[in-house]
């Protein structure tokens, strides 16, 4: 215990100065100090090198090998220097003095289990592998890269020769020269093997992109400008030489041919190949060297192996990609898709539609009175209801088409391929499907097992009856609401459709889609009244064997159409003077009246309006106020808003139109006859929004 605390205590300055780590042999201090000198004679440097004898022939033997391919024998240093350059033989002294300082440690190293076998392979691997990868870039000198990956990870060794077994029972759990280890090592230390290598180049007066090679290996992008193709070569020389470890590692295989691409633009078939040359050239390099290095790796297996693991890899990551996209277009509470697929689907069958000249329809429903069965029942409970009736409304659609939630009580459903007459027919099975049975609420807190539930459909389709009338998805999505709406105002539990053009004449068209009892089912004048789910509590307990509910014919929206139309006015008498004569002329439509801009944006938010009629000075506000707000959002960016002001002059008129009002218009045209004027308005502008 006593130890550990010791050796956790020890300080980064205590490593690098370390009376354990060997000194910088005397050739290495000199011929450093040599070279940092400017027009220091060739000569002189190599009289340094071939004083020591031992290092001098090494070089030799090493520049005349095959590893060096030079293609006349060099007998003498100066010669190797002049026909190889200063910084071969430069990089080899350093190499061979500072591997040979450290050749000592070996009994040191299995006390404590160090790997130094482990070690010696990845920087003779990496030294290999960067001075051919600056060799493939041609922007970097190989001999900088060669001696730079050889000492990258010299940091280790003095951080196990200062703090022995303590060292090697943090990093021995990790992947060796992982960031993983060296994360372990700043926990353990406070600094890692990086910055004692960092100390100990500095210490050592290295050259500096040594120092940055071992300061930046786990961040070249990182490095300083001058450095960084040269850190990157050693950052990949030494992911490929842990990939090509005694026990190799794929994933850093494959980090390396990601990067190799990236920063050196190496792909496919010329990386197996350059991990093989590097091995051979490693074998090479750990003969001069005299290092043991294990056995040599079978690049072709750790390559494949790297694959599969990149595909394995991939297919996860394409499945929860696929995973993530499926949640993003599915409604998290009925498992449907949600609106976004749905706007999706629409605009694609629309496109399709268009493409071969073909149907297509939307269906849209809204269940009934659904806020009482929140009220009555709970939250939880109508929750139940949602989930249930996306079920029966997919099963009851079947292949015709795509049932999504498209908010709240509401579901939209696209029917590629599907004229109106079809389409009203299934809108007649969804709306049994869920009228015909009660929908099953236990277990969500409700008092009573069932509950009935209705929904009110609409229907509206592009095929040959509506000519060219229906210009888009969103066209048809607005259709099928109108006619909601008319099933609401019908008596709810019903189907209305909207009709363009010379699609099915009412009624009759619709008989085709009633069962055969029919005949004696009420007409949509007359509905059967809805049931009303709050009040049912006790006959929903014991279910009495009902009569088959009676289906109601579906019939067309047909005109007078029900329009939603918006009144803006502040002043109050104003505002009936405008309301009034629209409702009475309107008796379907709605005619909802708010008297600021904030009202007006809040009401609009709640529903769609098929007109907004906006005066023009609102309090300290003005119509264009509302109107900027208004066009602004996608919904609404289109629905004509038509001001109607009691000033005349062209000024108002210019900032209006200016706005985005669809039109302006003096009230003072409406005086003659306001309820004449304004169904003029509200015809010509409703009409021109559904061809729009
Ligand atoms: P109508 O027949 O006119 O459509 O009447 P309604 O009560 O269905 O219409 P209204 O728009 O007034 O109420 C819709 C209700 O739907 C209000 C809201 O609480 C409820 N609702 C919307 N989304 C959910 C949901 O996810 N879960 C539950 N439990 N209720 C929801
Ligand atoms: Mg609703
Ligand atoms: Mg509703």
């Amino acid at each position: 215990m006593q130890s550990s605390v010791e050796a956790t205590e020890i300080t980064l300055e205590q490593v690098i100065a370390c009376p354990k780590l060997p000194t910088l042999p005397a050739i290495a201090v000199e011929v450093l100090r040599l070279t940092s000198e400017p027009d220091v004679p060739i000569k002189k440097i190599a009289d340094v090198v071939q004083n020591d004898q031992a290092i001098g022939a090494k070089i030799l033997k090493t520049v005349n090998s095959s590893y060096y391919g030079l293609s006349t024998p060099c007998p003498t240093i100066a010669r190797a220097m002049s026909y190889m350059g200063l910084n071969t033989v430069k990089s080899l002294v350093l190499g061979f003095s500072l591997v040979d300082t450290f050749k000592g440690i070996d009994e040191a190293a299995s006390e404590v289990g160090f790997d130094l076998v482990g070690h010696w392979r990845r920087a003779i691997y990496s030294a290999s592998g960067a001075r051919l990868l600056a060799k493939h870039s041609s922007a970097v000198d190989p001999d900088e890269c060669f001696i730079a990956a050889l000492l990258h990870d010299i940091g280790a060794l003095a951080m196990f020769l200062a703090a022995g077994r303590q060292y090697t029972d943090v990093v021995n759990e990790f992947a060796p020269a992982s960031k993983e280890a060296i994360a372990a090592e700043r926990k353990a230390f406070g600094f890692s093997r990086l910055d004692a290598g960092l100390g100990l180049a500095k210490s050592w007066r290295l050259p500096e992109t040594l120092q940055s090679s071992i300061e930046y290996r786990l961040k070249p992008d990182d490095a300083p400008e001058r450095h960084r193709r040269i850190v990157r070569c050693i950052s990949l020389g030494v992911l490929a030489a842990v990939g090509l470890s005694e026990k190799p590692q794929p994933a850093a295989i494959r980090t390396f041919k990601k990067h190799a691409d990236e920063w050196l633009g190496i792909v496919g078939t010329d990386i197996e190949g350059l991990l093989l040359e590097m091995s051979v050239g490693a074998s090479e390099l750990s003969k001069f060297f005299s290092l043991t290095t294990g056995a040599q790796p079978d690049v072709k297996a750790i390559v494949a192996e790297a694959e599969d693991a990149r595909m394995a890899h991939q297919i996860a990551v394409d499945r929860e990609q696929s995973k993530l996209t499926e949640q993003a277009f599915t409604d998290g509470l009925t498992g449907i898709p949600n609106r976004k697929r749905f706007d999706e689907l629409l605009t694609k069958a629309f496109d399709d539609a268009i493409a071969c000249d073909g149907p297509v329809a939307v269906l849209f429903c809204d269940a009934d009175k659904f806020k009482s069965v929140n009220d009555t029942h709970g939250h939880q409970a109508g929750d139940a209801v949602l989930v249930e009736l996306g079920r029966r409304l997919t099963a009851a659609l079947g292949d015709a088409g795509t049932v999504c939630r498209y908010g709240g009580e509401e579901m939209a459903m696209i029917l590629p391929n599907t004229d109106s007459d079809t389409a009203a027919q299934h809108g007649e099975s969804i709306r049994a499907a869920c009228a015909d049975s009660p929908f099953d609420v236990r277990n969500t807190g409700a008092k009573v097992d069932e509950l009935p539930v209705t929904i009110s459909v609409g229907v509206a389709a592009r095929d040959a009856g509506s000519g060219d009338l229906v210009k888009s998805g969103s066209m048809l999505l607005r259709a099928a609401d109108k006619a909601v709406y008319a099933a609401k105002q019908g008596g709810r539990n019903c189907v209305r459709r909207i009709k363009f053009a010379n699609q099915a004449k009412p009624d009759t068209d619709a008989a085709p889609t009633t069962p055969p009892s029919a005949a004696s089912v009420p007409t949509a004048s007359t509905p059967p009244a809805p049931p009303a789910p709050a009040a049912t509590t006790s006959a929903a307990k014991t279910p009495a064997p009902k009569p088959p509910p009676a289906p109601i014919p579906i019939t067309d929206a047909h005109q007078p159409v029900q329009h939603a139309i918006l009144i803006i006015e502040d002043d109050l008498l104003q505002a009936q003077l405008l309301a009034v004569p629209l409702r009475s002329a309107l008796p379907n439509s709605t005619i909802d009246v708010a008297h600021s801009v904030p009202d007006a944006l809040t009401a609009t938010k709640a529903r769609g309006y098929d007109l907004v009629l906006c005066d023009d000075m609102l309090g300290d506000m003005r119509a264009a106020d509302f109107i900027k707000e208004y066009r602004s959002a996608e919904a609404t960016q289109f629905v004509p808003v038509v001001v109607l002001s009691a000033n005349e002059t062209h000024q108002h008129a210019a900032e209006a139109l200016a706005s985005g009002a669809s039109a302006y218009i003096p009230k003072s045209r409406l005086f003659d006859d306001p309820r004449a004027r304004l169904l003029e308005i509200v015809n010509f502008w409703t009409q021109l929004a559904m061809e729009a």
